[in-house]
């Protein structure tokens, strides 16, 4: 996967996440529903792959 569509999944998934919050009270208590949690899940993972895509392309500029 490159640099690019690492970053747009990252912020699809964010996306994804944000607007189930936004819609549901159980995710907003930090209750996750059985909906939710995959969708929370499956941002984190992208936040991960993002970040640590991020912090090994520093370590050689
Ligand atoms: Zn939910």
């Amino acid at each position: 996967m490159s640099r690019d569509e690492l970053f747009i999944a990252y912020m699809e998934a964010f996306e994804a996440s944000t607007t189930h919050v936004g819609a549901c009270t159980a995710c907003q208590d930090d209750q996750p529903c059985r909906a939710g949690a995959p969708v929370h899940a499956e941002f984190i993972a992208r936040q991960d792959a993002w970040n640590e895509r991020v912090r090994t392309g520093r370590k050689r500029p």
